[in-house]
């Protein structure tokens, strides 16, 4: 009998075991869900997913891979510095095929042995997983992207494992995915140009505030760009005003190709922009102007279906370091200026460097 009472007694350890564990996974997954409801920014919606999330369940990889046609997820965090750390792990594509080719009609949660084959476009860094468990994000009915979670334990992730578990986590993903993104937009869109897409001015009166303090507490030099096509009334005036907004949303475009991606652009007002570049002395400020300057004049600029034009641009560039006459935002800006008017004095399409 006593040898019962043990079986017995080490059966229901066995099955409390097993409920405090379920307990622990059940406080452990509503705490991480609560956080993913609280967070205040898509970047942090982004690093708890991407980071915390493969901590938390013992996971190996996880990636998330989003439906972004119009490049708004990435534009979005373009400015984001911890963004960089993602690379291979937040994932971007164009086209809904690419995700939906992943899941039957019903849109449920794939969970299979990894094929190197089939999942590799979603674990671009990772070759040693075993098994993965494919989720659909989906909002209002339509594929939204995928969250792809990866376990080097081959049975981790069954075909015959429930997936209810998985399927409510997509769920609150989604929604805190698209939330998330609505608020960003309502924060940036004070601060960017409709036309051209990049940041304003109001943007960049803030952004200079910030890296200038940050310039003077870590002593690096601070370069500023004030960028001002030349003879651009002309193009208004001959070819009329939608060839000379053509060309300026190509010439931001420009700008942002030949920039770090660390530099701040802005349109600082009609055809006049700046670019703030941290930590950077004035020889490489000159090296990034002299390419932006030779770039705009070698490109063929669309200025109509049938109309190309070339044209010229005048950079000033001024820098804050160790010179005594900048020790301001105001004064940077100013000297950049007053830089770009001796540029067209000197004849355009040059770049001058603001006296010290
Ligand atoms: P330069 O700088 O070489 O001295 O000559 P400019 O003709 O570029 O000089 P100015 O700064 O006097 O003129 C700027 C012109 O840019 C005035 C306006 O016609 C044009 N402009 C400003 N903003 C816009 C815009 O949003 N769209 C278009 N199409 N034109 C604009
Ligand atoms: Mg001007
Ligand atoms: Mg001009």
């Amino acid at each position: 009998m006593p040898k019962d009472v043990d079986a017995v007694q080490a059966q229901l350890d066995s099955f409390i075991r097993i409920a405090k564990n379920n307990e622990r996974k059940q406080a452990n997954f509503q705490e991480y869900e609560l956080s993913l409801l609280n967070s205040p920014s898509l970047q942090n919606l982004f690093s708890l997913i991407l980071t915390q999330h493969k901590d938390k369940f013992q996971l190996s990889e996880v990636t998330l891979l989003l439906l972004d046609p119009e490049y708004e997820f990435q534009r979005l965090l373009s400015d984001q510095i911890e963004a960089k750390n993602w690379e291979n792990r937040l994932l971007f594509t164009d086209t809904e095929k690419l995700i939906s080719q992943y899941f039957s009609l019903q849109r449920k949660p794939r969970l299979s042995a990894f094929s190197p084959h089939q999942h590799q476009q979603l674990f671009p860094d990772n070759s040693s997983l075993r098994s993965v468990a494919i989720l659909p994000l989906v909002r209002q009915k339509k594929l939204i992207g995928c969250l792809n979670l990866g376990s080097r334990k081959l049975d981790r992730f069954q075909a015959n494992i429930g997936t209810q578990f998985l399927q409510h986590l997509a769920a609150v993903m989604s929604a805190c995915i698209e939330n998330a993104r609505l608020q960003e937009n309502i924060k940036q869109v004070g601060l960017r140009d409709p036309l051209t897409g990049v940041n304003n001015r109001r943007f960049f009166d803030q952004r200079i505030e910030e890296e200038v303090d940050r310039a003077q507490r870590n002593t690096t030099p601070l370069s500023c760009l004030f960028l001002d096509l030349d003879y651009f009334k002309r193009i208004n005036d001959t070819h009329g005003h939608q060839a000379g907004d053509n060309v300026l949303k190509q010439v931001a475009h420009i700008f942002n190709e030949t920039m770090r991606t660390s530099d701040v652009l802005a349109r600082y007002g009609g055809e006049e922009f700046v670019i703030l570049l941290a930590d950077t002395p004035p020889e490489v400020a000159m090296d990034i102007a002299e390419r932006i300057r030779s770039n705009i004049e070698n490109t063929p600029f669309q200025a109509t279906p049938s109309i190309i034009l070339n044209i010229t641009i005048s950079i000033g560039l001024a820098t804050m370091q160790n010179n005594p006459k900048i020790t301001s935002s105001k004064q940077l800006v100013n000297a950049a200026d007053q830089a770009v008017y001796a540029a067209k004095m000197a004849g355009r399409n040059r770049v001058t460097q603001a006296k010290k």
